[in-house]
This record gives C-alpha cells, sequence and structure tokens, in this order.
C-alpha cells in the first residue's frame, strides 16, 4: 500500500479521499426502480438461482422478489464462489448497477448481504469509493475494502487527534465546517449535503494553508532577509536615461521601475516577479535596474533561456551602452574557452558589470567579486533550481527579477510564486498596431504563399514556424525540410533569399542564419519554435505557423509576439489540417479573437488546468487534493485574503486566536517554510 498510493502513516490514510459516494441509505422496493436509475438497492426473497447458456453465454441467474416486484441478478464470473454462498429461499440485499434487459431490470455482479428485516432500513452513512490500483486489487486491497480500513481508523480517532486548525472568526464568518467532522464526513458523509459542506471546509483549509505558507515566507523576507543596498542612482543610470533612452518609458515601465527601486533601497533582497505580455518592453527595465546595481558598484548577470536570444540581448544591449563606460559580456554554451577564461577573469575581478549569457552565467564555475542584480529572463524555460543557485553567488544572495515570457494568470501566479513580489506591466508601447490573426486550412497555404510575396515585395520579412514536438523527433524535421523546399520553390533565389534554423544545427550556423534575417540579408525565416521567446525583428511583418493545432496557446502568443514590433502593420496566419479536435478549434478562436496575453492565459488555464501552465509545473504549491485553483478561483481569493488580513495584524501569529495556526504549521514542519522561520 505504502508505494502504490503513497500512503505511509494514518494522516496519508486520512487524505486518501473518496472519487464518489454510493447511496445506500434507502432501500427501494423493486417497482419504484426506473430507467435512469444509475444503482439499484433492494432488498427481497431469493426465488432461483439457475445456471443458464452454454460456453461463453454461461451465465448463473437469480430472481429476487419484494412485495411489489422482481428483479434479475446476473453473475458472469465467480458462479462457482456464487451458488455455494446464496441459498435460494433465503432472504438477500442486493445492491449494484442497474440495467435493464428486455424490460426487466437486472443487476449485473451485485454485492449481496444476507438480509434481517432489522438491516433493512439502510446504511447510516454514503458508502465512500476510493481511487486503488491494479496492483493493490489483485492482492485482494480493493477500494471496498480500503473503506473497512477507513472507517475502523475514523472509529478509533478523537476530536483531539484532529484539532481544529483554522481560527473561529474564520469558521464563523464563512460558515465552515469544523476539521474533525469535515475528516469524518468527507468519507462517510451522512448526507449528499453533509458531503458538500466537508469538501468546502476541506478545499478551504488547503488554500489557506498553501497561501499560508507562501505568504510567510514572503514576508519573512521582507522584515529578515538581508540584501545588497543600492542607495543612490547615479552617473550611469542617470547620463543613459538623459542622453541615450531610445524612446519614451510607458508607465507601467516607470512604474516597475519605481518598485525595482524601492525594493532594492532597503537593504532587504528583492525577490521580484515582472509579468509583461510580449513586446510589452521588459527588457529596457532590466536594462535600466542594471545599470542601478552599476551605479552601486555591482556587478549584474541577465540569463536568457536560449542561445539565440541571449545572442540578440547582448547585440542589443552593447548597442545601447556603447557611449558609456560600463563593460557587458556574453557567456554561453558555445563561448571558445579562451574567450571564456578572459570573461571569468573578468567576473572574478569585477571588471565586467554585466554579464549576459544562457544558464552558463549560473555555473558554479563562475565567481563574481560583488554581484548584486540578477535577471532571469523569459521564466518559463527555467526551473525554481536555477533561481535558488543565484542565491550562492556572494555574501548574501543578488536581487533577483524574474521575467515571464508570457502571462501567467494572476490566481496561478499568485499561488505558484506567491513567495514573490508582484509587478504587471499591462501596458504596449505606443504606436503599435494591433496584429490580425486569421486561420486558414492547408489548402490555402498557395494564396498565404502569395500574400508573403506581397509583403516582402514591400520591403517586409516573414517568418514561416514549423512545429517541433520533441528535440529528436525525425517527422518533425522531415517536415521542416520538406517545407523549406516548397517554401523555395515559391520563393526562388536570388530574387528572395531564405534563413533556415533549427535545433539540429550548430549553434555558429544557427546564429549565422539568424543574424542574416536580423540584418535583413534574408526575407524569410524558416524556422522550428527555436524563435519562440524573444527574438526581435522589428522588420517582421508575416507570422505563418504551419500546423498551429498542435501549438499550445502561450506558445502561439509568443510566436506571434515576434512580428507587430515595428510601425508596419503586422500579420498572423494559423494553418491547420482539416481535422481539428475540439480544444484545439477552441485555441485558434481565442487566438483570432484577442491579442492580449492577460486574457489568453486565462483561457489557457482553463483549457489545460493549472498543472500544464509552463513554468509552474515543477510547483509543490499547486499540488492540491480537493481544490482546484481553476473551478475554486473565488474561494481561493477568500483564502488568499483572510491569509493577507492575519498576518498584517499579527506577522509572527502570537495571538491567542491565531495559535492554532502557527501549532498546525509547527507540526506540518517538514511541508513548510515554518523551519527556515522559527
Ligand atoms: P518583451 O517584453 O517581450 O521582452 P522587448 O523588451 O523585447 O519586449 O521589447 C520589445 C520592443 O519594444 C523592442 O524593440 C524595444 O526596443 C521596444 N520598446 C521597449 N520599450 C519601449 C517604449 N517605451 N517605447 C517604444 N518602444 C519600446
Ligand atoms: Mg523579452
Amino acid at each position: 500500500m505504502r508505494k502504490e498510493l503513497n500512503i505511509h502513516n494514518f494522516r496519508d490514510l486520512l487524505e486518501h479521499f473518496p472519487i464518489r459516494h454510493i447511496d445506500k441509505t434507502n432501500v427501494g422496493s423493486i417497482a419504484s426502480l426506473e430507467q435512469q436509475d444509475e444503482y439499484a438497492y433492494v432488498a427481497g426473497t431469493l426465488l432461483s438461482l439457475d445456471l443458464l447458456g452454454d460456453g461463453r453465454a454461461k451465465r448463473l441467474v437469480g430472481k429476487l422478489k419484494d412485495n411489489t416486484g422482481t428483479i434479475e441478478l446476473v453473475w458472469f464470473q465467480g458462479v462457482h464462489w456464487v451458488q455455494k454462498a446464496l441459498l435460494p429461499g433465503h432472504s438477500y440485499l442486493a445492491f449494484g448497477k442497474l440495467g435493464y434487459f428486455m424490460g426487466t431490470p437486472q443487476i449485473a455482479h451485485p454485492d449481496m448481504e444476507p438480509y434481517t428485516p432489522q438491516k433493512a432500513t439502510g446504511k447510516k452513512f454514503l458508502e465512500p469509493i476510493y481511487p486503488s490500483t491494479e496492483k493493490l486489487k489483485a492482492r485482494g486491497l480493493n477500494g471496498a475494502a480500503l473503506g473497512k480500513i477507513m472507517l475502523e481508523m475514523l472509529q478509533k480517532i478523537q476530536p483531539k487527534d484532529l484539532e481544529e486548525n483554522i481560527p473561529s472568526f474564520i469558521l464563523n464568518s464563512y460558515k465552515l465546517m469544523g476539521r474533525f467532522e469535515s475528516n469524518n464526513q468527507i468519507h462517510f458523509p451522512v448526507s449528499e449535503s453533509s458531503y458538500q459542506l466537508a469538501l468546502r471546509r476541506l478545499k478551504f483549509e488547503e488554500l489557506f494553508y498553501a497561501q499560508m505558507r507562501i505568504n510567510l515566507i514572503k514576508l519573512q523576507r521582507h522584515r529578515f532577509s538581508k540584501g545588497w543596498l543600492f542607495d543612490k542612482v547615479g552617473d550611469l543610470f542617470n547620463t543613459f536615461y538623459k542622453n541615450y533612452l531610445p524612446f519614451e518609458l510607458t508607465n507601467a515601465q516607470k512604474n516597475v521601475l519605481k518598485e525595482i527601486r524601492k525594493d532594492t533601497a532597503t537593504g532587504k533582497q528583492m525577490n521580484r516577479l515582472l509579468q509583461g505580455d510580449v513586446g510589452s518592453g521588459k527588457t529596457m527595465v532590466a536594462l535600466l535596474s542594471m545599470l542601478i546595481a552599476a551605479d552601486n558598484q555591482f556587478q549584474s548577470v541577465l540569463m536568457a533561456p536560449t542561445e539565440i536570444l541571449a545572442q540578440q540581448h547582448f547585440i542589443s544591449i552593447t548597442e545601447y551602452l556603447k557611449d558609456l563606460p560600463v563593460k557587458v559580456a556574453l557567456l554561453t554554451g558555445s563561448t571558445p574557452t579562451k574567450k571564456r577564461r578572459e570573461i571569468m577573469l573578468g567576473c572574478a575581478d569585477g571588471s565586467i558589470q554585466i554579464l549576459l549569457g544562457t544558464h552558463a552565467v549560473i555555473e558554479d564555475k563562475v565567481i563574481f567579486l560583488h554581484l548584486g542584480f540578477a535577471v532571469i529572463d523569459e521564466q518559463h524555460k527555467f526551473g525554481v533550481a536555477q533561481r535558488s543557485q543565484l542565491w550562492k553567488k556572494n555574501t548574501l544572495p543578488p536581487h533577483i527579477l524574474v521575467m515571464t515570457a508570457t502571462p501567467i494568470p494572476r490566481t496561478l501566479a499568485l499561488t505558484a510564486y506567491g513567495d514573490l513580489d508582484y509587478s504587471v506591466m499591462d501596458e504596449l508601447p505606443p504606436g503599435r498596431k494591433p496584429i490580425s490573426t486569421i486561420h486558414r486550412f492547408e489548402q490555402a497555404r498557395p494564396s498565404v504563399m502569395d500574400f508573403i510575396k506581397e509583403q516582402v515585395q514591400a520591403g517586409r520579412q516573414a517568418y514561416i514556424i514549423y512545429p517541433l514536438i520533441e528535440e529528436s523527433s525525425k517527422v518533425d524535421y522531415e517536415n521542416l525540410m520538406k517545407g523549406y523546399e516548397e517554401v523555395k520553390s515559391f520563393f526562388p533565389e536570388p530574387r528572395y533569399w531564405i534563413s533556415m534554423v533549427h535545433g539540429k544545427q550548430d549553434s555558429a550556423m544557427k546564429e549565422a542564419n539568424m543574424q542574416r534575417f536580423v540584418k535583413g540579408d534574408t526575407n524569410i525565416m524558416v524556422s522550428t519554435t527555436v524563435v519562440e521567446v524573444g527574438v526581435n525583428v522589428p522588420n517582421a511583418s508575416v507570422m505563418v505557423i504551419e500546423s498551429a493545432e498542435k501549438f499550445g496557446l502561450s506558445q502561439l502568443h509568443q510566436l506571434r509576439g515576434r512580428v507587430g514590433r515595428g510601425a508596419e502593420k503586422s500579420y498572423c496566419v494559423l494553418l491547420t489540417g482539416q481535422k481539428l479536435s475540439r480544444d484545439a478549434r477552441e485555441r485558434l478562436k481565442i487566438m483570432v479573437a484577442t491579442n492580449d496575453g492577460f486574457k489568453i492565459a486565462e483561457k489557457d488555464l482553463e483549457i489545460r488546468g493549472p498543472g500544464e501552465i509552463e513554468g509552474t509545473r515543477q510547483s509543490g504549491a499547486l499540488n492540491f487534493k480537493l481544490a482546484s485553483i481553476v473551478a475554486d478561483k473565488v474561494m481561493l481569493e477568500v483564502a488568499r485574503s483572510a491569509v493577507e488580513k492575519i498576518l498584517e495584524n499579527d506577522p509572527d501569529l502570537t495571538l491567542a486566536e491565531n495559535l492554532l495556526i502557527k501549532k498546525f504549521m509547527q507540526e506540518q514542519k517538514h511541508k513548510t517554510g515554518w523551519g527556515k522561520i522559527a
């Protein structure tokens, strides 16, 4: 049982919740059974028990009669055993799935119990059905057997074993069932409504404690964590801002900068999540923050998820800073050894102020003289482990700014990343024309190509993206190559030039092809999703996505975000096959309907559920047993605001009314951040 269901103690057993219940509280009369009833629970005399049919059609048929009618009981298996156990002429209770055969009510493989008049009043509670596994079933531990163990355990447990863990003022104001009662009622409810109340209470408890844990971590950081003090805005920032910033910042950018500025001037460590839609200008926020760090004699790193993106950041940032005395370096997996050594020296002696790169920048070998600020760009490609690796880079952890690739729904973000502070940039730089998105079936490909031709003749560039479901998938590469040949036949050299980039090229090749497109030497970029994140080519005005039905919503939105970056009107064409699943059709519909990444994120969460949203998969905070952050969103908000209110008044949980929270969390120490806190 341990291994199969991950149950190691009473507590785990108690939290092994039933998947449904069956109602044996009322014994019905046979005549009152109806076709639409799912189950029958009846009592009567077994009139006969006969073996009928031959070979495969062989079956045991019993007739059970009460004073209103007769029902058939049928067994196809275990006939021998049933024949021995049941005696015609005796009375039995029969329970099972109700079926009708030629108009006669019938139960196949019913649960049978001897019937005595007292028992016929039915059970006192609904019977739980538990999830079990095939292996356990084979050893006789099926759902019913688990039910017996559970009942025995619950009869032994006393109220003192399950003391209330939610303050009474909350229980009262949200009308929640008590802890002891709800743990009983979730397994053996006296009625459906009692089950619902128990479920509501236990869901609330889950959400409440998830929020409590994560908010305590955040609060402790705000109160006690030491961080580097950036006490001034100096020449680098000011000079850049006045003389070199190529555009006016949006209000959203200004606000986030203010938040970062405030956070880093407190002497506490900043840990901030920056949510911004594709193209909202997160890079500039990161750059300006890194200049503040440099003004305070601290080094910064910016970590990007792909080599191409890191390269691009390097090119644009060195260009922005070319007239300022700031040393910027790029470190990726493909940096040659000699150059790498030079960069590592520069980091160690402090001469490099800003290091850009891929995850290579956080390897243990890279040592900084005085790292103070770290940016993680396009977070969905990075895990929590990488975030924590940054903490070891200096005697105090650097300030950390995590930037998402595409928006994550707010409820999800505050649950999965609730220990981080939260900023939103919900504004795009001015002058952007909305991207027109259309859905076309494959047959329309020639006309789509003609459209690209028009755009290219007008001086624009285009992306054509092919799916790459798995890095190693041969079929995907074959499709890409076929597509490339096809595109070439539409756009013959030397009138047109095409770049192709995919994961199997070595990075020098990838880089060269990418750069030709960035510089405008090629008109069309044929690629897998390696251009998915971040890449910035403002002159590109068309994004064609082949087999768009194979992509997830956030990926489609991220890909679409590669166009619409310049002044020209841009287009996104989603090409698909004729056959579309319901989900795929839903995704395409949303893409066509809106450009708003925040709306798309909410939809994505609805369609896929929280476990599948990128960047949150590893988050333990989402492993709820009963609650769902989609279905129970309202309750989640209630739990969060309750937690926030409590901690605002009583951050150490020392008030009498809150002591039970502290006690419960200490009992659960291994599961909480309390160990760190107390
Ligand atoms: P993302 O948030 O998706 O990472 P980027 O930082 O790549 O977006 O910015 C997208 C484009 O918008 C870049 O070309 C950048 O130079 C430009 N940009 C950023 N901020 C502004 C602004 N305030 N006004 C005009 N253009 C801006
Ligand atoms: Mg970006």
